[in-house]
């Protein structure tokens, strides 16, 4: 079944209204928000759990029970909020549009947040590509300190809180959380071990919750209408609704939000026009960004779109960016052309990746081009199995975790290739 218009959260997506304050409060942004907060950190944080909003930036970790780590008192040391809106992610542009069409909601969510956890301060943290969506989120946010919103008295709340922008400088691994903390204190982008974990040692040493634009974007509305509401949206443990990003072979690709657990094939051929060609022209599909297996037709003809149905097929959901490839796609070299971008952004910190992902990459292009030996198939997939789960970050398995649903999925295509190369060395 697909979402109804009025439990749709996102009601400027496409950008056809007022993305200003005025338009901005004309629908329902910045609506009671004093008396949200007057409810207390305690309340916030249980309906965030209550709603069961999972972290829409690719992880899915219930966002309230991440904001119940901070700790309870401030202490000696300041709270952060850090929101991260370095959407590098192939494929993913969610994030995008609203910071351009809802800065609002993101801004009054930084604030709610905020008091939360108990942070004065937030940060976001907005990848460099993005100058047109820095500008239209600083407006929002200067709109809404002239306005009160923001300030020593934000909202007339009593809570004292400002919002800062800082852009990055075109560096995948800037988004994750702790590559990003360090690119925010000024030194290389390169993440940290964990533990100790951001809710005790963050930014500047300080407790620090760090979000992603859509989990803290969607936390008004949330808190408006209810967690139940939100929760009752859905499917258990996966609820809520979602903006998905559609592109590739589709004849119109967009973002949309939809409710969590639709079906894929429903996702595509409701919202973005279907499969160029049709249905059957569908040769796989990318369900939730580039780091995440490829699915087969034949899955994809069943799967449901939320965390855990996408888990169950050995894929994730990821940041939902759907990518759909049709017949004509060269499956090899695509999953090739990934693995040339993960060891391009590996920051080199840690061996399994920094030379692991160079491996990569040169069997990958072998294969494209069927230069390979027949046991490299073999030697690619225990290579990923060297280099998954022994990095200090997820960008180890993400350029791992493409190259084995490959070879799960397309093994045939992969050896196919290979004997059509020796047979034609042995015919010259
Ligand atoms: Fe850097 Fe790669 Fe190690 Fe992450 S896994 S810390 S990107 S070298």
């Amino acid at each position: 079944m697909m979402l109804r218009d009025r439990d749709r959260i996102f009601t400027n997506l496409y950008g056809f209204h007022d993305w200003r304050l005025s338009g901005a409060r004309a629908r329902g942004d910045w609506d009671g928000t004093r008396d949200l907060l007057a409810k207390g950190r305690d309340w916030v944080i249980e309906e965030m759990k209550t709603s069961g909003l999972r972290g829409r930036g690719g992880a899915g970790f219930p966002t309230g029970v991440k904001w119940s780590f901070m700790p309870k008192v401030e202490g000696s040391r300041p709270h952060y909020l850090v929101i991260n809106a370095d959407e590098g992610e192939p494929g993913t542009c969610k994030d995008r549009d609203i910071l351009r069409h809802e800065p609002h909601k993101l801004v009054e969510g930084a604030l709610i947040a905020g008091f939360a956890i108990g942070a004065r301060v937030g940060y976001v943290y907005i990848r460099g590509e993005f100058v047109r969506e820095a500008q239209n989120l600083q407006a929002a946010i200067d709109e809404a300190r002239a306005a009160g919103l923001l300030g020593s008295n934000a909202c007339g709340s009593g809570w004292p809180f400002e919002l800062y922008i800082h852009r990055g400088a075109g560096a995948y691994i800037c988004g994750e959380e702790s590559a990003l903390i360090e690119s925010l204190e000024g030194k290389k982008g390169q993440p940290r071990l964990k533990p100790p974990f951001p809710a005790g040692v963050g930014l500047y040493g300080c407790p620090t919750t760090v979000n992603n634009v859509e989990s803290i974007a969607v936390a008004p509305t949330i808190l408006r209408r209810g967690g139940a509401w939100f929760a009752a949206l859905g499917r258990q443990k996966n609820s809520g609704t979602k903006v998905f990003c559609i592109s590739g072979h589709v004849n119109t690709p967009c973002n949309v939000e939809e409710e969590m657990g639709i079906s894929l094939r429903e996702l595509i051929e409701t919202h973005a026009g279907g499969v160029r060609g049709g249905w059957d022209n569908l040769l796989a599909v990318i369900p939730g960004g580039s780091s995440v297996p490829v699915l087969t037709k034949d899955i994809c003809d069943t799967v449901l779109m939320d965390f855990d149905s996408l888990r169950d097929v050995r894929s994730g959901l990821g940041t939902a960016a759907v990518i759909v490839m049709d017949k004509s796609t060269d499956i090899v070299r695509a999953i090739s052309r990934l693995s040339r971008f993960y060891a391009h952004e590996s920051c080199g910190q840690c061996t399994p990746c920094r030379e692991g992902t160079g491996w990569l990459a040169r069997i990958m292009a072998r294969m494209v081009t069927g230069d390979a030996e027949p046991h490299e198939i073999e030697r690619l997939d225990q290579l990923t199995r060297q280099i998954e789960g022994h990095t200090i970050c997820a960008l180890g398995d993400a350029a791992a975790w493409p190259i084995q649903g490959l070879i799960r999925a397309f093994r045939p295509e992969l050896e196919r290739r290979i004997a059509e190369r020796q047979a034609r060395d042995r015919a010259a």
